[in-house]
């Protein structure tokens, strides 16, 4: 990696890790209540494969929110534009797990990465292929390169155990009509899936697909078209960090996604993938030294999509 870069990210990551964190992890899924809040890494990957990374950036952490744009991927894969029908792609201006647009709207969530509109894509998912679970799986495996990667039971049973509000969401849509299969199983996959743990080196390279065209950087294999990519990153942007999407623009300047476990990968398309963990939450939901670390790199490096 070029060495501009690596002074950019060393910069960026001391100045932060001086921070005060005024976050706070979140604690309503109880298993994440146990990661250490000390936990800081960050990881970037290049386009042209060389990569670099400091701090806690090989521990494995839960990607949660962040795994529902591998899922929407494979959707879109699936049914193409169609699947527009079922989740629309407009910000929601509420919270993750808001009930309220759905009566406006009548079982259409706003978009794919608030959890009413990830639980409808895994309905699709489910719908559509014979073991969602298993082919979801093989997908992030083909992904992250990662052959024995798999769903944390720990985790996902936690949020099994107290996940009301998904349970209602789901329960919601169907009263509309807009999920097909039974409830149980939606909400089982969709547990399931924000379940997934990988480090923010591994998560970098898993979304450098997304900055490289919709293809892969190991064999340039082709994931989705140039458009679809086009459109996924347009979502990450509009709609990426739940009710800050609009902050996390405006400061950093790239598409992205958060998820509460602390996480949050972004990207700069044609150039590079970055992804940065450190559980501690703002109030929106999004990790605190997250977000300063990628503000910092993109003003730094006067590089944005702007
Ligand atoms: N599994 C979490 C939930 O449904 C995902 C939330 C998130 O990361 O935004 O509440």
């Amino acid at each position: 990696m070029e060495s501009i870069y690596k002074k950019i990210i060393e910069n960026a990551y001391t100045l932060t890790k001086s921070r005060k964190d005024k976050g706070e992890v979140a604690t309503y899924i109880p298993e994440l209540a146990y990661v250490d809040p000390a936990m800081f890494g960050v990881h970037m990957t290049k386009l042209d494969g060389t990569n670099f990374g400091l701090g806690n950036n090989l521990e494995k952490f839960s990607i949660q929110s962040i795994a529902k744009v591998l899922s929407l991927t494979l959707a879109y894969k699936i049914l193409g534009e169609k699947i527009w029908q079922r989740v629309d792609v407009e910000p929601s201006g509420t919270k993750f797990d808001s009930l309220l647009l759905l009566e406006t709207y009548k079982g259409i969530p706003r978009n794919p990465f608030v959890n009413s509109g990830a639980i409808v894509v895994c309905d699709i998912l489910i719908t559509h292929l014979k073991n969602a679970k298993q082919e979801f799986l093989d997908f992030i495996r083909e992904l992250s390169g990662l052959p024995d990667l798999t769903y944390s039971d720990k985790i996902a049973d936690s949020e099994k155990a107290t996940g009301y509000r998904n349970v209602a969401l789901c329960n919601y849509i169907k009263s509309y009509g807009n999920i097909k299969n039974e409830p149980d199983e939606v909400l089982d996959f969709y547990f399931d899936m924000c379940s997934i743990e990988l480090s923010c080196k591994e998560l970098s390279h898993t979304f450098s697909f997304l900055a490289n065209g919709g293809r892969t950087l190991k064999d340039n294999k082709k994931i989705i078209s140039k458009s679809m990519t086009k459109r996924i990153n347009a979502l990450m942007l509009t709609c990426g960090f739940y009710d800050e999407s609009g902050e996390f623009a405006f400061r950093v300047g790239l598409p992205g996604k958060s998820g509460v476990g602390g996480g949050i990968v972004a990207l700069y398309p044609k150039n590079y993938t970055i992804a940065v963990w450190s559980p501690k939450l703002n109030p929106n939901g999004n990790s605190y030294k997250g977000m300063k670390l990628l503000e910092e790199v993109t003003t730094d490096s006067e590089l944005s999509i702007f």
